[in-house]
């Protein structure tokens, strides 16, 4: 089994709910730089004042600051058994610094799995996501609903927007997306480490592909 895992592909397209699944299902460490930089805007820490001036734009957090809470948490005993990399590595020098980190620490990356779908859904799904302020389970208005509205199936607590889900920070990392992360598709696939999945065919699906090409490796 594949159990060091890069997750990339579009804001929308579905790396948190996959990420999420495949944790449960395989025992993998989730390492998601979103959910942590969140989690620090919270705690109204150093790092999370820093991290929300650029979140609420939609510009990506400076490389430096990204690579060092990734390789703390990379270094982690918990993370020997498989990880799951959500959102990370988004540029080119991220992606050349974990390189040199899954080096040293003997971690080494055995597949990026990235999510295919087209702008006009991602569009549809982030302006209709919503996430659970406790635990950060998304949900859609419309397609993934939570069972009782406006509040988490997983720990009850309540669902919100993110602020960064409005229409011009979508743009913004849209654009960032196409400029910055896309490239990198073309870097781990000179690697041989890339695998495409569409992810316009639904979660549980996707879910299902994703886990049984990962079991069969
Ligand atoms: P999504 O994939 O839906 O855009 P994430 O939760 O992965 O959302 O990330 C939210 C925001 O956190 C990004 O728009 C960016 O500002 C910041 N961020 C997350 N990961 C990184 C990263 N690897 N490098 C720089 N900024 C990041
Ligand atoms: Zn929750």
């Amino acid at each position: 089994m594949l159990k060091n895992i890069i997750l990339m592909g579009p804001p929308g397209a579905g790396k948190g709910t996959l990420a999420k699944q495949l944790k449960v299902a395989h025992h993998l460490v989730h390492i998601s730089t979103g959910d942590m930089f969140r989690e620090a805007i919270k705690a109204e820490t150093p790092l999370g004042k820093l991290a929300q001036s650029y979140i609420a734009k939609g510009h990506l957090v400076p490389d430096d600051v990204t690579i060092g809470i990734v390789r703390d948490r990379l270094s982690q005993e918990d993370c020997a058994n498989g990880f799951l990399l959500d959102g990370f590595p988004r540029t080119l020098v991220q992606a050349e610094a974990l390189d040199k980190l899954a080096v040293e620490i003997h971690r080494p990356i055995d597949v990026v799995v990235n999510l295919d779908c087209d702008e006009k859904e991602l569009i549809r799904r982030i302006s209709g996501r919503r996430v659970c302020k406790n635990c950060g389970t998304p949900y859609h208005i419309n397609t993934m609903k939570s069972k009782i509205e406006g509040i988490c199936d997983v720990c009850g607590g309540p669902l919100f927007q993110r602020p960064d889900d409005n229409e011009e920070a979508l743009k913004v990392r849209l654009g960032h997306y196409n400029h910055d992360t896309k490239p990198l598709l073309d870097y781990y696939k000179a690697k041989g480490l890339l695998v495409n999945f569409n992810s316009l065919v639904g979660s549980e699906d996707l879910f299902d592909e994703v886990s049984l090409f990962l079991k069969s490796k």
